[in-house]
């Protein structure tokens, strides 16, 4: 069976088959960067670069963009809190954001990292031809609002009930987060307040035939539909983001997007992922169950960061998993368990091509990975050769040929699901580089202490350095 996709606008299993067999373009809602990003957040980004893996895997050509939402409700009131004008806060919050995603392993994939305030220019055009074609108008407020009434499809994506939103087209909102039972006219630029202190455009808008300037800034949803249009064209294969985006965030993409570009669909396949829970329950400071990656390197050190991935991937994306600490440290034991194999096996097979042996696990690993992405059932697949491969090598019979499919199998389970498990599958990030060329530098200038330093500062992301008259020698703990 080919991939086969769980697609949230139709809410039925589907056949994958994308737009340019050619070019699968795929698209994930990043952060808004305000804050930490805590580790439900990154259990979403980890689920859409699993995904974009396995499409390569799988031999397609991805273009895969991820945003990053820099201008947003929160951002401005939190940039203001901390006394920081808005480009030096989110800058702090992107650059920690991304330093994550390569603790994660999670950059490499990444084709485009759009930011939204590059874009404002794009999305004045597209809240214009919403203008120019009646779908949005300029309120008394001095803001411009996308007229859900214009856009008969409105609901789809969210299984709005009609009834209540014909009750609902009558109101406005210029929140950029709101619930079901607030559905209206939303806001695609939002007319000047003074609590958004210097945080405005001052565009000119074409309103009944004149023009008009409308200091403001753009709402969250248009950002999405214009960055994603911009580098992926008007209609795209998969959307990804968490349950909590499907309404109002996704389901106003399809409206302006539709509305603006005159091609449906928009997306042809979106999927959505459920929460993270943490020990059983909804994550939220107030229970004390909110955790960042940072919490998690505080107390294992960034070694943990394949552990956590392994720990996500154990789980199916569309069912809530239960993060907790006991599960992180079993997925740390599960993990060196497959490294060790990977190395033992790797000795036995002293070079030889692999035999079928692994060739029924293989086909069951491809297979659940197609079934809707079913990692907790790939991973089986491996966890189940690995067993066979140990006992045979246990009673001396594995043969060279036998392990050589095992490792196989193991490096393609490490490719899609980015573990770590080899240090020739595994990468230094670039900050990593950087370090071990620096030390590279104070070992040539002889300052043995800051070398010293530096060691450990690697040391205690899993990276050994050995030192030989060639130079340093990399390894992974
Ligand atoms: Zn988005």
């Amino acid at each position: 069976m080919p991939l086969h996709l769980h697609n949230s606008l139709t809410r039925r299993l589907e056949p994958f088959e994308p737009l340019d067999p050619h070019r699968v373009t795929v698209y994930a809602c990043g952060p808004t960067v305000y804050n930490h990003v805590h580790i439900g957040n990154w259990s979403l980004s980890l689920v859409s670069d699993v995904f974009v893996r396995w499409l390569r895997e799988s031999g397609y050509t991805v273009v895969y963009v991820q945003n990053i939402t820099d201008v947003e409700d929160k951002i401005i009131r939190d940039a203001q809190a901390a006394g920081e004008d808005r480009a030096t806060f989110t800058k702090h919050w992107a650059d920690k954001y991304l330093k994550g995603m390569d603790a994660l392993g999670n950059t490499a994939q990444v084709d485009h990292f759009p930011r939204a305030t590059d874009y404002v220019h794009g999305m004045v055009a597209m809240i214009q031809t919403l203008l120019d074609s009646g779908h949005a108008y300029y309120a008394d407020d001095g803001s411009i609002y996308f007229r859900i009434a214009s856009f008969p499809t409105y609901g789809e994506l969210a299984n709005l009930d009609r009834s209540m939103l014909k009750a609902g087209a009558s109101g406005r909102i210029k929140d950029d987060e709101y619930d079901k039972e607030a559905v209206g006219d939303f806001a695609l630029w939002k007319g000047y307040v003074e609590t958004d202190g210097e945080v405005y455009w001052s565009p000119t808008f074409t309103i009944d035939g004149k023009g008009l300037l409308v200091k403001g800034r753009p709402g969250w949803h248009i950002e999405c539909s214009v960055m994603s249009t911009a580098l992926l064209g008007p209609s795209i294969d998969v959307h990804l983001g968490g349950e909590d985006l499907l309404f109002p965030h996704h389901q106003n993409e399809i409206a302006q997007s539709e509305a603006a570009l005159g091609k449906r669909p928009f997306v042809k396949y979106w999927l959505h992922h459920k929460h993270l829970l943490v020990n059983g329950a909804k994550m939220s400071k107030s229970k004390g169950n909110f955790f960042t990656l940072q919490d998690l390197f505080d107390r294992y050190g960034k070694k943990v960061a394949p552990a956590f991935r392994l720990l996500i991937t154990s789980g199916h994306y569309r069912k809530s998993l239960d993060f907790t600490f006991g599960g992180l440290e079993a997925a740390q034991k599960t993990l060196h368990n497959l490294g060790e194999a990977r190395e033992r096996f790797a000795k036995a097979a002293g070079g030889e091509e692999p035999s079928d042996f692994g060739a029924e696990a293989t086909a069951a690993f491809t297979a659940a990975m197609d079934d809707d992405l079913n990692s907790s059932e790939a991973l089986a697949a491996v966890h189940k050769l690995v067993s066979e491969a140990n006992r045979l090598n246990q009673d001396g019979a594995l043969a060279p040929g036998q392990a050589a499919a095992a490792v196989a199998l193991l490096d393609k389970a490490d490719r899609v699901f980015g573990l770590m498990l080899s240090a020739g599958t595994r990468e230094l990030t670039p900050a990593q580089q950087a370090t071990v060329d620096a030390r590279a530098k104070a070992r040539s200038d002889k300052d043995w202490a800051e070398a010293d330093r530096l060691r450990d500062v690697l040391a205690a992301e899993g990276i050994l350095v050995k030192d030989s008259k060639d130079g340093q020698a990399i390894s992974f703990a």
